[in-house]
């Protein structure tokens, strides 16, 4: 099932006593999921992720525009009648009932000419179960399953109804870090096995790019850029996004560009036809800088900090914003630290230039 988002908003009215303007949570969002994709939605904390999840699923109404599940407009239809599945980061069992009779609590709600037989309802929620691995814990009370169990037996509560799209807000951030790995995985591979379409929100964009299809980014209420997971990495439309995907993230630096030649200091590091003269925001992914000793760019080292596979170089330079740069090398590069010098070569395709008012993206031809 697709589903289609058509200039859709939702302004809340601001509480203030002294008025100001309304919030507008989510802004003018126009764009499709493709059926059986799963999608992240993926932005800081207050950015509309939830009021945009609420929309879809129906438990707030838009102040404009419409939504689609396929050809159908659920814009006005109750979140009941939509057929989705929910799932939040609290797991909201039923404490007094067992995992059977928690997943089974949706479908004792079907009236009319949905209504199920106890033994088609047993049949769907033994499959539910068996799809999130919980089924050999059928007769646990929530309080005597861990963190993670709780949450399948959400994820199978949510499933149990047959949803036409399945919604998660922020499911992993109560499970601990190795918990949160496993479990999206899991996700994944639930997903992959129903084919339900799937939007998955979280401010993680670790765990949005790992598991998604494609990736929405958002900042304050407004879509940034909609892509597969590493084509939005490699080549962000701006700033923001540039700066809120990867671990390590993006250094950033006040660069120069002179005669289609990017300066960052006194050093001219790379050419960058086409760019206009003045300045520029740099920003170099830690796998773009290659250790050289010839390299243009050249740095103060302050540390090195081996870990297994890779060796990171921290290191100092006047023109760089924040506390450090990282750069990520291959464990079989020697590095010397002598001289309290480091000098770099620079992988053009790490290099992304941006207008430093607006964040919006200074893109570069390939040098001659
Ligand atoms: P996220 O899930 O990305 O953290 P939300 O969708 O919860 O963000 O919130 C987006 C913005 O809308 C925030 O500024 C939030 O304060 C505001 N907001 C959300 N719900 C309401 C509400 N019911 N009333 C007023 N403002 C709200
Ligand atoms: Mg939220």
């Amino acid at each position: 099932m697709k589903i289609v988002l058509k200039n859709l908003t939702k302004r809340f009215p601001n509480r203030n006593k002294k008025g100001g303007a309304d919030v507008i949570a989510v802004n003018d969002f126009d764009f499709e999921i493709p059926d059986g994709m799963l999608v992240g939605l993926l932005g800081p904390s207050g950015c509309g992720k939830s009021t945009t999840l609420n929309l879809i699923s129906g438990l707030e109404k838009p102040s404009e525009g419409r939504i689609f599940f396929g050809e159908d407009d659920v814009t006005d239809l109750p979140p009941e009648n939509r057929g989705v599945g929910l799932v939040f980061q609290s797991y909201a069992l039923y404490p007094h009932l067992n995992v059977f009779r928690n997943i089974r609590f949706p479908l004792e709600n079907f009236r009319g000419k949905d209504r199920l037989t106890k033994e088609e309802m047993e049949k769907r929620v033994v499959e539910a179960a068996k799809l999130v691995q919980i089924d050999h814990l059928m007769e646990r009370k929530p309080s005597e399953l861990s963190g993670g169990q709780q949450q399948r037996v959400a994820i199978a509560r949510a499933l149990v109804k047959m949803p036409r799209v399945l919604l998660l807000d922020e499911p992993l951030s109560n499970l601990d870090a190795r918990l949160r790995l496993q479990t999206r995985e899991e996700i994944r591979r639930i997903q992959q096995e129903t084919k339900i379409t799937t939007v998955f929100v979280t401010h993680d964009q670790e765990e949005a790019m790992s598991i998604s299809d494609l990736i929405v980014v958002m900042k304050d209420g407004v879509v940034h850029q909609i892509g597969k997971p590493q084509d939005v990495y490699d080549d962000p439309i701006d700033q923001f996004v540039a700066q809120f995907l990867g671990t390590p993230p993006i250094n950033m630096f006040d660069g120069e560009v002179r005669n289609g030649q990017l300066y960052i200091g006194e050093d001219k590091v790379l050419d960058v036809p086409g760019v206009r003269d003045g300045a520029v925001a740099a920003g170099i992914r830690p796998e773009g800088f290659i250790l050289d000793y010839e390299g243009p760019l050249v740095c103060e080292l302050t540390r090195l900090e081996v870990m297994g596979r890779d060796v990171s170089i921290i290191f100092k330079d006047e023109a760089m914003k924040g506390e450090a740069v990282r750069a990520i090398i291959d464990a079989k590069s020697r590095v010397d630290t002598g001289s309290g010098k480091v000098s770099f070569f620079l992988k053009p395709d790490k290099v992304h230039l941006f207008e430093p008012e607006t964040g919006e993206r200074l893109r570069f031809g390939k040098a001659e």
